[in-house]
């Protein structure tokens, strides 16, 4: 197929997609291909799509980063079990409720509890913090990112009272899986997990780096048909970043702008979807938050952990943890979402598909 013509055809691919029709592997690659034709438009397109289901409110969820220990040891990340080099830390209860006090006195109406899978946090002592949260901050939204637990463990937490849970599936094919994990890990446990947090009613999260080593534009076309597939309400993706102490140090990072347009493809295969601009993407670009917005996305993760402590949560290398990325300079990012045409708003965020509590569904 020529040039001309090969664009010609993925715009009209773009304009299917936009209009809720099902593409298939093939069209989600031409798609991907034609990344620096379409970007512009595609991101249009996602916008619109996000003004009519969530119109242009930005949702903002408090971060706090409960602990750097982790019993895994994924090749990317830069708080493996095998990092001789990391400053262990672990939050107390009381550090957790103090940020989430101060969280709700800058506006915030959820907040995520995202951790190595640090074995001391066991199931009765998240539970008493989930408890605790829900009791002091009624109206707020509880998101745990805690990793792969047991089935058991995740009715309980939601039981507590937590609403939502993001774990990303990090690839959706099985090998490349295996290129990123070691053989501990299992691309059928992480499937099986975000299984379970589906059945027992949490709003899910599922997502992916992109470029993370091995990739290919293909395993990018089978994400597409994954997502769709799973209907997860939020995914979360960014570049892979490298992390010095790590097996994967020496691989490129990912491409933002690749990124950038695959939120717009996700928004319009997923018009309903929680959509966050990462923080990866802000580090791989310091315009990456208004770049994400302004191609479909709307939620924004600022830092909420102890001051202490954000630096050594450091996932990759040169993660920003200060300026707007930190929740106490909400007001500062508030005005640069401003320029984008979208507004930051106080407000849980729930997908609209699943509004409130929904302890009903237990
Ligand atoms: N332990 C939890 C939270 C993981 S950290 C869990 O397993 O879900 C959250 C996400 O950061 C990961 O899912 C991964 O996609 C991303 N991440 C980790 N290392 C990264 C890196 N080097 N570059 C970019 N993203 C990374």
């Amino acid at each position: 197929m020529g040039q001309i013509q090969a664009k010609v055809s993925a715009e009209a691919l773009l304009h299917r997609l936009a209009a809720g029709q099902a593409l298939d592997r093939e069209d989600y690659l031409c798609l991907i291909e034609q990344q620096q034709t379409l970007a512009e438009p595609a991101a249009a397109l996602a916008r619109q799509a996000r003004r009519r289901t969530y119109g242009d409110r930005v949702f903002i969820r408090g971060l706090i980063e409960i602990s750097n220990h982790c019993r895994n040891n994924c090749y990317y990340c830069g708080i493996r079990a095998g990092n001789r080099a990391v400053e262990r830390y672990r939050l107390s209860e009381e550090e957790i409720l103090a940020s989430a006090s101060a969280g709700y006195a800058l506006g915030f109406r959820s907040f995520v509890l995202q951790g190595g899978e640090d074995p001391q946090y066991t199931d009765e002592y998240l539970c008493r913090i989930v408890r605790e949260l829900k009791r002091r901050y009624g109206d707020c939204a509880v998101t745990l990112s805690l990793g792969e637990r047991s089935y058991e463990s995740y009715r309980m937490l939601r039981e507590a009272g937590a609403d939502r849970y993001l774990l990303r599936h990090e690839t959706a094919n099985g090998e490349h899986y295996a290129q990123l994990h070691p053989p501990s890990m299992s691309h059928a446990a992480r499937l099986q997990c975000l299984h379970w947090l589906q059945e027992l009613g949490y709003q899910t999260g599922a997502g992916f780096m992109v470029g993370s080593p091995g990739q290919t534009l293909k395993h990018l076309a089978d994400e597409m048909l994954f997502l769709r597939q799973l209907r997860p309400q939020m995914v979360g993706i960014g570049p892979f970043l490298p992390q010095r102490d790590t097996p994967l140090h020496a691989h490129a990072p990912g491409s933002a702008e690749l990124t950038i347009f695959l939120l717009s493809l996700i928004r319009l295969m997923l018009p309903e979807v929680l959509l966050p601009a990462t923080t990866a993407l802000g580090t791989a670009d310091p315009m990456g938050r208004e770049k994400g917005i302004m191609a479909g996305a709307n939620v924004l993760m600022p830092n909420l952990s102890p001051p202490d402590v954000r630096g050594k949560y450091l996932l990759y290398d040169n993660k920003i943890h200060t300026g707007v990325e930190a929740a106490q300079h909400i007001e500062a990012l508030r005005e640069r979402i401003r320029k984008t045409g979208c507004e930051i708003v106080i407000d849980r965020g729930d997908h609209i598909g699943k509004t409130g509590e929904n302890h009903h569904e237990l």
